[in-house]
Formats: C-alpha cells, sequence, structure tokens
C-alpha cells in the first residue's frame, strides 16, 4: 500500500462553488490528500478542481491520495459497487486511492441520506459491517479501490473486523473525530498496535456549529510561544501522534496556513498540556442514530 500523506485537505461543508477553487488552491500548495464522500454531494466539483491541475501537469494522478467513503444507505452487498463507481465518475477518476465504510451503520436503502421514523430517529437497514467489507474487499481485488478502511468504528467494532474469519484485505485506517477536547487516547492506541492507522476529522473543533477550541487559552499561550496560529498548533499535534489529520477549509489563505505545519515541533510539555484538555466533548455524536444496533459511541472506546 502507499504511504497515505499525513496532512489532508477535509472537504465536508465545502460548498459545491467553492471547492473547485480550494482543490486548486491546495494542490497548488503542495496538498496531495484530498478527503471526499459522496455524503458530502460535491465530489464532482472537487473532481474538476482534480482534473485541472492534472490537466496543467501540476500533478500526475498518481501522486495524488483520493479518499471517498461509502454511505449508510448503500451498505447492502448488492449495492457497493454502484456506490463507488459513483464516487468515481463524480470525482472523473479510474481508481479511489482509499474507499472507507462512512459509518459502521447501515440506513435503509434509498435515494435519502438520513430516512428517519415519525420520531425523527434513523431507520436501519438489516445489514452487518463484516458483509458490507467483503464487498468492499471486492473492490480492491477489481481494481477500483487501491485500499480499503473505515471510519466512526469504535475499538470492539475494529476487532470484530480484524478478527473477521477469511478476511481479504485488512482496513488501512480508522478515520474518527479527534482534537484535545476527544483525544481518543485509548482508541488510537488500540487502532496503532493492530497496525491500522487513525485519521483525525474535525481536528479544529468544526465550523461555527462546532465549539471555539481554537479560542482556548492553552492553546493560544502555546501558539504564541511557537508564533503559529491555534490552527496550526492543532494539525501539528495530530503529526507528532502519528496521526493522519485533514482540516477542511475553503479560503486560500487558510488552506495555505494549515500546511505551514512542517517547521516547527511542539515540545513534550506541549503535548501533554494539549492531552490534558481532554473532555471527552464529542461533536459527531450522531444522535439520531443512537438506537442502532451498531451505533459506535455506547462503548467506552
Ligand atoms: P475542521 O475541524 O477541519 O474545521 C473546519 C472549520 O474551520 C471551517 O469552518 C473552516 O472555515 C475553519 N478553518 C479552517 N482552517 C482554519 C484556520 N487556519 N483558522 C481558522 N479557521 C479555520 O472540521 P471538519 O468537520 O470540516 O473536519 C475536517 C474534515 O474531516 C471534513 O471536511 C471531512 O472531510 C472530514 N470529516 C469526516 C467525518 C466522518 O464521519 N468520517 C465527519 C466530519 C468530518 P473555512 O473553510 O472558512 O476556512
Amino acid at each position: 500500500m502507499e504511504k497515505i500523506p499525513v496532512l489532508g485537505l477535509g472537504t465536508w461543508k465545502a460548498a459545491p462553488g467553492e471547492v473547485t477553487e480550494a482543490v486548486k488552491v491546495a494542490i497548488d500548495a503542495g496538498y496531495r490528500h484530498l478527503d471526499c464522500a459522496y455524503l458530502y454531494h460535491n465530489e464532482k466539483e472537487v473532481g474538476v478542481g482534480i482534473q485541472s491541475k492534472v490537466d496543467e501537469g501540476v500533478v500526475r494522478r498518481e501522486d495524488l491520495f483520493i479518499v471517498s467513503k461509502l454511505w449508510c444507505t448503500c451498505h447492502k452487498k448488492s449495492l457497493v459497487k454502484s456506490a463507488c463507481t459513483r464516487s468515481l465518475k463524480a470525482l472523473k477518476l479510474e481508481y479511489l486511492d482509499l474507499y472507507l465504510i462512512h459509518w459502521p451503520m447501515g440506513f435503509k436503502p434509498g435515494e435519502v441520506d438520513l430516512p428517519v421514523d415519525r420520531s425523527g430517529m434513523i431507520v436501519a437497514s438489516n445489514t452487518d459491517f463484516l458483509d458490507t467489507w467483503e464487498a468492499m474487499e471486492d473492490l480492491v481485488i477489481e481494481g477500483l479501490v487501491r485500499a480499503i478502511g473505515v471510519s466512526n468504528f469504535n475499538h470492539e467494532q475494529l476487532e470484530r473486523l480484524l478478527n473477521k474469519p477469511n478476511l481479504r484485505v485488512k482496513p488501512v485506517t480508522n478515520q474518527i473525530e479527534c482534537h484535545p477536547y476527544l483525544t481518543q487516547k485509548k482508541l488510537i492506541s488500540f487502532c496503532q498496535s493492530r497496525n491500522v492507522s487513525v485519521t483525525a476529522y474535525r481536528p479544529l473543533g468544526g465550523s461555527s456549529e462546532g465549539v471555539p477550541l481554537m479560542e482556548d487559552p492553552v492553546i493560544q499561550t502555546i501558539a504564541q510561544k511557537h508564533g503559529k496560529s491555534a490552527a496550526q498548533i492543532l494539525i501539528r499535534f495530530q503529526i507528532q501522534r502519528n496521526v493522519i489529520v485533514i482540516p477542511k477549509s475553503v479560503n486560500p489563505k487558510r488552506i495555505l496556513e494549515n500546511f505551514q505545519v512542517f517547521d516547527f515541533e511542539l515540545s513534550e510539555q506541549d503535548m501533554t498540556d494539549l492531552l490534558g484538555l481532554d473532555r471527552n466533548l464529542r461533536l459527531s455524536a450522531f444522535p439520531i442514530a443512537e438506537n442502532h444496533k451498531d451505533y459506535p459511541f455506547k462503548a467506552e472506546y
């Protein structure tokens, strides 16, 4: 497996009208890893940005690491390949570098991303992620994707997958929410001990509905000491834990800023102080799915 570039561009909530330019700016700045998903409904516009940089000769396709994710309404084995080819077509690609099961939970199939019942709770499908995984493995064998992985799996779910009889292809990463208010120490150490890399999503605490993580006084003090921004501290924090990190921005200045993280180092004390901010604060708790049999966040980690 090729290596996953440690820093990638997130694309959730990147508006279709803005994301093409963001992708172009990011590739020019040196980003080689793009984190996409069917759910973000902007893969077509991401694809335009990729295509234009490949056409200009700025990068070759093989130098990029492009990730997409299988949405929960497509967990049925018979739906996995068409979901993947739909993302490939939108992105104008012949293969993905990595395809993830977006959540361990299967939802009722159909065009509605979040099928809910009268009480507003998710309607599940009767699928099991171990079966979904078999269809994911087929994508690797058929050459549509180079590697596969998971997202939002707790350690019990990941363990169950790793222990699956006749596992043909191992998951290469578990993409999880991670930042100093949700440091994920136990889950990261579990994943890394099983040779599954970790990718941190929401590393900056997310957008306006998130928490004002970047204003935290401890983070601000560390930022001032290094002459860096709070965002740069939060990104570097993950890199120094051997965690892949995918901050999202559509703002050219911030896209560049978020890549300037290879010219300084956080001290051991800085890392300890950042880890000390943990308060088990989960922003992506997905409450409407909490009755699902595979809801991941009831386990301790
Ligand atoms: P992030 O933690 O990356 O925060 C993004 C927000 O921070 C945006 O509002 C952005 O605004 C702002 N921002 C970016 N850079 C800076 C900066 N330097 N200074 C100040 N503000 C900044 O949140 P996301 O939730 O987007 O997570 C990152 C990515 O992870 C997603 O885009 C997606 O690809 C992935 N993800 C995966 C999930 C999963 O279930 N697997 C769930 C959630 C996210 P602006 O764009 O205006 O710069």
